[in-house]
């Protein structure tokens, strides 16, 4: 028998197995952007931008996906044709075969991402996150007469209910009485038209992230014995443990914003830096945020940070960076996020392995940063 090849939805589901979309913020627009969720897979390059340069080196390469970090649609389209920047992308990888899938935030805030990955390379240890995620996650409750508590918790665990980080099946389970009167033209499973039931049922309780909700209700309903099912969805405000955007950590001995710029720049491979502070003020507690995080300028100050590294800084924030007295190294958003182009390769490239898949995963290096100094 052949072996059954993989599709781009395996793909799909991988990237967000590590990287979860209910990390991503609101505004973003993550996992699949173009492509066929059927379409066989062996192929895939990851970028940092879903630019046509990459699309087309992904289909040169004979690879039917590209992995990216910036999303390709942000806005609604209302057409689509080769005549805009955005259009002439989505139309050469839907006609090339190309799929684009991308993790923006949820990558940024992943407990092994992005930020993760910086905070490692520059030095910065202990680092916990600068700004905590809440994730989109909701408590379901469904009240299931005692005998069939096993099959209903199976139903919803095989729809993705109850992961909570590394641990699946998760589950809280009481015991009590339940009422019911089955009314006028109902076909009740337990009891008589008209008459109040009481009988013992087990009060089940699970998380699940929001966009398994569907699936998940569909799967309980199937196994719930009942013609009506009781659930109350509760929206939940849990912090994801380990999980946020930016990190801050300390560094094993204090320097000063002059050498510690210089190993930023070693350690990011970029040939220049923009600095706000004096040269020879100490620095021990360090802030990151890869790409543009110099929102965070304020929290990492309240934190205790000396400096925020990070990219994309206006004149305003280098002002207010002045004023609150934290130093600021803008190290270009390019150069702050172009790691994540080797890290996601390689733990696709692993997670890819543990399923036994035959995917071949490769760095798209074609890519420069588009600032040059003159
Ligand atoms: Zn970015």
């Amino acid at each position: 028998m052949a072996k059954q090849k993989q599709r781009i939805q395996d793909l799909v589901g991988l990237v967000h197995k590590l990287y979860a979309p209910e990390l991503a913020a609101d505004w973003d627009n993550v996992g699949l952007q173009v492509g066929d969720p059927n379409a066989p897979l062996e192929r895939v390059l990851v970028a940092l931008d879903p630019g046509l340069a990459a699309v087309q080196a992904a289909r040169d390469a004979d690879a039917q996906a590209l992995v990216t970090h910036h999303p390709l649609i942000f806005h609604p389209i209302k057409r689509l044709t080769p005549e805009d920047a955005v259009g002439k992308v989505l139309w050469t990888a839907a006609c090339d075969g190309v799929a684009i899938i991308s993790a923006h935030t949820n990558l940024d805030c992943a407990v092994d991402g992005l930020n993760s990955w910086l905070a490692e390379r520059l030095g910065v240890q202990q680092n916990v996150p600068l700004q905590p995620v809440v994730g989109d996650y909701l408590k379901l409750v469904v009240f299931v007469p005692t005998e069939h508590e096993q099959s209903v918790a199976e139903a919803l665990f095989s729809a993705g209910a109850g992961q909570i980080g590394h641990y699946d099946e998760c589950s809280f389970r009481s015991r009590g009485e339940g009422t019911f009167r089955p009314g006028q033209g109902t076909t009740p499973f337990i009891g008589v038209v008209g008459q109040r039931e009481q009988l013992e049922e087990v009060r089940l309780e699970t998380i699940i992230a929001k966009r398994k909700l569907a699936r998940v209700l569909e799967k309980m309903h199937k196994a719930h014995p009942y013609e009506e099912v009781a659930y109350d969805l509760i929206p939940l405000q849990n912090q994801v443990p380990g999980a946020g955007l930016g990190r801050i950590g300390r560094l094993q001995q204090a320097t000063t914003l002059d050498a510690f710029a210089a190993r930023v720049k070693s350690a990011l491979g970029c040939d220049h830096l923009r600095l706000i502070g004096a040269g020879d003020r100490a620095i021990h507690k360090v802030a990151l945020c890869g790409g543009s995080g110099v929102t965070l300028l304020q929290t990492a100050h309240r934190q205790g940070a000396d400096v925020l590294v990070t990219g994309d800084v206006k004149y305003h924030d280098a002002r207010l960076a002045e004023e609150l007295g934290i130093a600021l190294i803008d190290a270009g958003h390019f150069a702050t996020e172009q790691l994540m182009i080797e890290q996601v390769t390689a733990s696709l490239r692993e997670a890819a392995r543990q399923h036994h898949w035959d995917i071949v995963f490769e760095a798209y290096t074609g890519a420069v940063d588009p600032f040059r100094l003159y």
